[in-house]
């Protein structure tokens, strides 16, 4: 790129810059000698700072000083050339102006500081961590409508390490409950952002019965193996770095008050306003070129198809790992798994 310089050093027809800080990957934040009104390319929100981040050197697309926080906070922004990570900050499917932001941590430090030793889901189920509330009306008669909320919880950042990613629907109330809990005491104990990101998720990956279903599935397919590991259970302890555990719909979506399967809706119908969260994941799955991608049952299955990442080694047929999922376990130990050893078998992790 050829850039005019004119004789103070400033680049010609750019914003006079006072400071330039260090180049984080693609990004590069500058403090510029004046205000500036701008709208931000990924919260899509107009602006006046001095505080400015271009996306990979291009001075028409801008980013906020808050965007840029949250994007520099994702580790892969520095371990990834700029030609994958372009797709962190403008995802060409669904990075329309009805694309939501990603909450930021800080925003919820004190509230979460807050919080009872020990919260129940009254806590944290409510309006000081509700992200948005939408309503869809029956398209037939004699269904009942439905609220659809989306609430904060403390999951952020991405293990850029990762071999595996396990994705989930979308974090369930027990999951919020470990999350939030977890996020209290480490807070309460000086943990900050972005080290404190890895012990939250780490903790409320899959928590429960599960956990231990998924490591029954896992161990199956022989993917301990693949990974040199003597059992899938370090995948949440001395070997956490290999996982990401994520979701769908990363942020927990309830439908009238209850946990969301994935299912009743299914995900394609969801009002546009929950289905903007899935760009998210394909964030993340962009930024792990390489890793395998385990979609946890059908429903996350649909969600990847409604999304852009590149192509990549996913496992199809696992089943989802919750407990009412038994028989469907039995099943695919039997018939699946030797296909699925194959697929692992025929890839090198
Ligand atoms: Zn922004």
């Amino acid at each position: 790129m050829s850039a005019d310089f004119d004789a103070s050093g400033q680049i010609a027809g750019r914003p006079r810059i006072a400071k330039a800080y260090p180049e984080r990957g693609p990004l590069q934040q500058f403090r510029l000698a004046e205000t500036m009104e701008f709208t931000c390319l990924r919260c899509h929100v107009t602006k006046r700072s001095r505080l400015i981040a271009p996306s990979a050197g291009d001075w028409s697309r801008l980013l906020c000083n808050g965007c840029y926080g949250e994007l520099i906070s994702q580790p892969s922004l520095e371990a990834r050339p700029a030609s994958t990570t372009n797709n962190v900050v403008a995802d060409p499917k669904l990075s329309a102006a009805n694309r939501n932001p990603t909450p930021l941590f800080e925003d919820y430090v004190l509230r979460m500081k807050r919080l009872p030793q020990d919260p129940d889901e009254g806590d944290v189920v409510n309006r000081q961590f509700l992200l948005g509330r939408y309503h869809a009306h029956p398209a037939r008669r004699g269904t009942r409508p439905r609220r659809f909320d989306v609430y904060y919880a403390p999951l952020h950042g991405f293990q850029d390490q990762a071999k595996v990613v396990l994705i989930g629907v979308t974090p369930g109330i027990q999951q919020m409950l470990v999350a939030f809990r977890e996020a209290r005491r480490l807070l309460h104990q000086g943990a900050a952002a972005p080290g404190i990101y890895h012990l939250i998720r780490r903790r409320m990956a899959f928590a429960g019965q599960t956990r231990v279903n998924l490591i029954r599935l896992l161990e199956a397919v022989q993917l301990p193996q693949m990974l040199g590991l003597s059992g899938a259970g370090e995948l949440f302890g001395r070997a956490s770095s290999l996982l990401h555990s994520t979701s769908a719909l990363r942020y927990p979506v309830l439908v009238n008050g209850a946990n969301y399967t994935g299912h009743n809706p299914p995900i394609r119908r969801l009002p546009s306003e929950i289905r903007s969260y899935l760009p998210m994941l394909s964030d993340q799955l962009n930024g792990l070129p390489d890793a395998l991608v385990v979609p946890l049952g059908p429903a996350v299955e649909e969600a990847l198809r409604l999304i852009d990442f590149n192509e990549r080694r996913v496992l199809t047929g696992f089943p989802h790992p919750s407990g009412a999922n038994r028989g469907r376990h039995a099943t695919f130990v039997r018939q699946r798994a030797p296909e699925l050893r194959r697929v692992l078998g025929a890839a090198s992790l």
